[in-house]
């Protein structure tokens, strides 16, 4: 859909309330409470949802744990696992303006972008799991003669997922899919701000045959609900994305209850690194253009440090101011957008505080301003810093917006320290045609996801995670399902 006024339209239907997902109905929370989301485009509140309590928490695990124990999913056969997972992806496909609309209402995503990527990506995810289902083995190590050893995989139980707004349904989806397609019970505890995508995106699993019970959606405040779940003696696991700060707190909350297992992907700093010899400087300026703008600059895989070499810095340094300031910013419903709002007034304050104190400290300020491009709306130019260097806290801290810096570097080796000089690990990008430098690059860089000549590249079977304090594990492929089951070790005495 090209035209504004249909994305308008669909907009305005939004139900002005939601309930919480209660495993295959709609509940209020306990105690009635409900809070209102905030469209950052136009300032309004356009819905609400319950505010939950750590009682409604206790409610839900109690019925997502008897759900698991009475077998309706988690024993069924694996491929009817999968059938009713492939099932949902294509009740997503089918809802996916809707779905898109809410997103773009909550966050202020680009409609476009929305549709085209975040969507079509939570179809995409959900496909590969429900495919998987029937393909996974169990072993049986050989060169037994008078025994027989069996490992075999086995759901854990229920499965709390704590996630951001940012990419709301897609990184929900990373946990959503591998969770239930191996068996488990889970409960989604959503960011506030994203919530009733969420809500809609699990009704949409009861139409596709999902039993009763099996996955929840609890809303409200992150500290009430992602706390209570954390904390709970009966979740089994908690697999979290999200800000490095809350992620490490959770590790406190399992940790005074039953030592639960904390899965962390956390926030980025990550350097997009550009040799002379790459292979297309043009393709290398708008993809690093690209990588600190997309989502308006609010994704943990920003390429949010640009180290250069310095023949073809001042090239690159003018290419990507342009680029930036080519970009359509502006209404996230009008298809033609680029960069949509700051996701709220709170997080274009932090942003602009950023920007704030990078001119604070002495870097030059090439491309974007210091202040909101309009007064009543959280609009962000795309900011472009030459001058930084890594103990400035514009250049060491994530900032969750469309902000980068720009830095020369003499060689390789002076690239690999930049790059690796951060307390995050989650990803890196190099620009080179030197095969040899490429892998030398690749095994160098401390992250855990490297991509040459491209940026935020992969496909469902690759795995994604970070290290350092961006995390301790990684979503998407084969590699997930291991989050969401326990080993076994059968030993048969012949
Ligand atoms: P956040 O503030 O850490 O919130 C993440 C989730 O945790 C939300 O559901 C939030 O609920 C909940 N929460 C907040 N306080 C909590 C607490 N005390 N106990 C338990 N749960 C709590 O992060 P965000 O602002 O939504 O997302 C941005 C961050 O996510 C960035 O740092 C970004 O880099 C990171 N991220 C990482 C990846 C990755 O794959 N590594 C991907 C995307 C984003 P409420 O929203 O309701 O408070």
């Amino acid at each position: 859909m090209s035209d504004p006024a249909t994305w308008r339209s669909l907009a305005a239907a939004v139900p002005a309330s939601f309930g919480m997902w209660d495993g295959g109905d709609w509940a209020e929370a306990a105690g009635f409470e409900t809070l209102a989301l905030r469209d950052p485009w136009t300032g309004n509140d356009f819905t609400r949802v319950p505010s939950a309590s750590a009682a409604d928490v206790d409610r839900v695990v109690k019925k997502a744990t008897d759900t698991f124990e009475s077998g309706s999913w988690s024993r069924i056969l694996p491929q009817e696992r999968g059938r009713v997972l492939l099932a949902w992806a294509d009740l997503i496909d089918t809802h996916a303006d809707e779905l898109a609309v809410l997103v773009s209402r909550e966050m202020g995503k680009p409609v476009r972008d929305a549709r085209e990527i975040e969507i079509a990506t939570t179809a995409r995810m959900l496909r590969w799991y429900g495919e998987l289902a029937d393909k996974l083995m169990d072993e049986s190590p050989r060169g037994l003669t008078d025994s027989l050893a069996l490992v075999t995989r086995e759901p854990v139980g229920v499965v709390a997922a704590i996630t951001p707004w940012n990419f709301p349904l897609s990184l929900a989806m990373l946990k959503i899919a591998p969770a239930l397609m191996a068996g488990n019970s889970l409960v989604l505890k959503p960011a506030l701000q994203t919530s009733a995508s969420s809500l809609r995106l699990a009704e949409l699993s009861s139409l596709a045959g999902l039993p009763d019970g099996v996955f929840h959606v609890v809303t409200g405040r992150g500290a009430t609900v992602g706390t209570a779940l954390t904390r709970h003696r009966a979740v089994a696991c908690v697999t979290f994305t999200g800000s490095t700060e809350v992620g490490l707190r959770l590790l406190g909350d399992s940790a005074v209850s039953n030592g639960k297992t904390v899965w962390l992907e956390l926030g980025g700093k990550s350097p997009n690194i550009v040799f002379a010899d790459a292979p297309d400087l043009d393709a290398a300026i708008a993809t690093a253009v690209w990588a600190f703008t997309f989502n308006t600059g609010q994704m943990c895989t920003a390429g949010s440090r640009l180290y250069v070499e310095e023949s073809v810095y001042d090239q690159v340094l003018e290419g990507v101011c342009a680029g930036a300031e080519r970009l359509a910013v502006g209404d996230p419903l009008d298809p033609g957008t680029d960069l949509g709002p700051l996701s709220s007034r709170g997080q274009c304050d932090t942003v602009l505080d950023y920007i704030a104190s990078g001119l604070d400290s002495g870097a030059t300020l090439r491309s974007g301003g210091a202040q909101p491009l309009d007064a009543t709306r959280p609009l962000v130019a795309p900011a472009v810093f030459t001058g930084t260097d890594t103990s400035m806290q514009v250049a060491r801290e994530e900032i969750f917006g469309p902000v980068v810096c720009v830095q020369p570097f003499r060689d390789e080796s002076e690239a690999l320290r930049l790059a690796n000089d951060t307390d995050f690990g989650l990803a890196a990008s190099v620009w080179t045609r030197d095969v040899s430098r490429i892998h030398r690059m690749a095994r160098g860089l401390d992250v855990g996801n490297v991509w040459v000549n491209s940026y935020e590249e992969g496909v469902p079977a690759t795995p994604f995670g970070g290290r350092k304090l961006s995390g301790n594990v990684s979503d998407k492929g084969s590699y997930a399902v291991d989050k969401y089951t326990h080993l076994k070790h059968t030993w048969i005495s012949l």
